[in-house]
């Protein structure tokens, strides 16, 4: 359904902001930064008169500068990539929940952290990825990399690259697999998974694929949006990597793809509580969602939202199935994934 954003505070906050000669704002740490999300930004800016200073870092460079800034941060919303970092922000006390039921009707369950005994919400989804195999199409069949399980099956003996296990892409997934499997059978598929190693981990998930299409290894782990990236650009090397690989949405005939988030929430110290909660509500808007969504290539986290994004649709025509699992319950198991890794002496 559509949501008209209506930002319900509006009329207070510019009250509040003559009264104080000030022009409402809101400061926003962000990990994110690409060129539609700045359109998305001044667009809000336009619709509600609350100007927007942005802190741009890395997730690590902001989750540090919250720390290091404590109670005096200036920071109003957070947004970072993957529930793993979400959820760890959550855990150290740098988010502050929050009731909104414009947040609460746009964002289904599974892409929002646990409720709080108050029923308030810390952070919350704003796009979708998903955690693709990428193969050599020449290569490799297709019923060799439709699980997830297989990446550990002796058939891929030495075919495999993927970033390391400790990067929280990787350790949602295996958060995932470990929910999926239980612990024993997640510590056998580590160890298969292991042994599969083309070569050990570096990089991140482009340079995997890359490792693909040079020959390298022929099965790669990555996020949707970097083949999506390779198949929209414009450099003819991208391109050929784009062309010599295929992409296989596992366990579509189980438990479904695994699939994680870019979101945000409201810092915990954040003196424009009111301006922030409204800019969370305006990003589940549908016409927010398209463009942030669109911006990495990603898809909406807003229910019944759909984008025209011409890689994504090659990608997978029809659609595909995702994980049900909370990404919040995915995310809480981290800990305990790490331990196996540690275990396993996965790299
Ligand atoms: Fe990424």
């Amino acid at each position: 359904m559509r949501i008209p954003f209506v930002p319900t505070t509006l009329a207070a906050l510019l009250l509040a902001g003559t009264a104080a000669a000030q022009t409402p704002e809101l400061n926003l740490y962000s990990a994110r930064h690409y060129s539609t999300d700045e359109a998305l930004y001044a667009d809000f800016t336009k619709a509600t008169g609350i100007r927007i200073n942005r802190i741009d870092s890395d997730d690590a460079g902001l989750v540090a500068r919250l720390k290091s800034e404590g109670a005096a941060s200036p920071a109003d919303v957070i947004l970072l990539v993957d529930a793993a970092r979400l959820h760890r922000l959550e855990r150290d006390g740098l988010f502050q929940p929050i009731r909104s039921a414009r947040l609460e009707e746009a964002i289904p369950p599974t892409l929002r952290s646990l409720p709080a005994a108050d029923g308030g919400l810390s952070w919350f989804g704003f796009s979708t990825r998903a955690r693709v195999i990428v193969y050599d199409k020449a290569g490799v069949k297709p019923e060799d990399v439709d699980r997830y399980e297989k990446l550990a099956d002796p058939r891929n003996k030495g075919r495999v690259c993927i970033r390391s296990g400790s990067h929280p892409y990787n350790l949602s997934l295996f958060s995932a697999v470990t929910q999926h499997l239980g612990e024993a059978g997640a510590e056998a598929w580590l160890k298969g998974l292991q042994a599969n190693l083309a070569r050990p981990p570096k990089g991140g998930d482009t340079d995997q694929i890359r490792g693909v299409a040079s020959g390298e290894c022929q099965i790669a782990v990555s996020n949707s949006y970097y083949v999506a990236r390779l198949m929209r650009s414009d450099k003819p090397e991208d391109k050929a990597v784009a062309d010599k690989v295929a992409v296989s949405f596992p366990n579509q005939d189980s438990w479904g793809t695994h699939v994680n988030i870019a979101g945000g929430g409201v810092a915990r110290h954040a003196k424009n509580r009111a301006n922030a909660i409204a800019f969370l509500e305006y990003l589940a808007t549908p016409q927010a969602q398209a463009h942030f969504a669109n911006g990495n290539n990603e898809w909406p986290a807003a229910r019944g939202i759909r984008v025209d994004n011409p890689a994504l649709q090659a990608m997978s025509p029809n659609g595909f199935k995702s994980e049900t699992i909370p990404v919040a319950t995915v995310a809480e198991r981290q800990p305990q994934v790490q331990q196996l890794l540690d275990r396993v002496g996965f790299p």
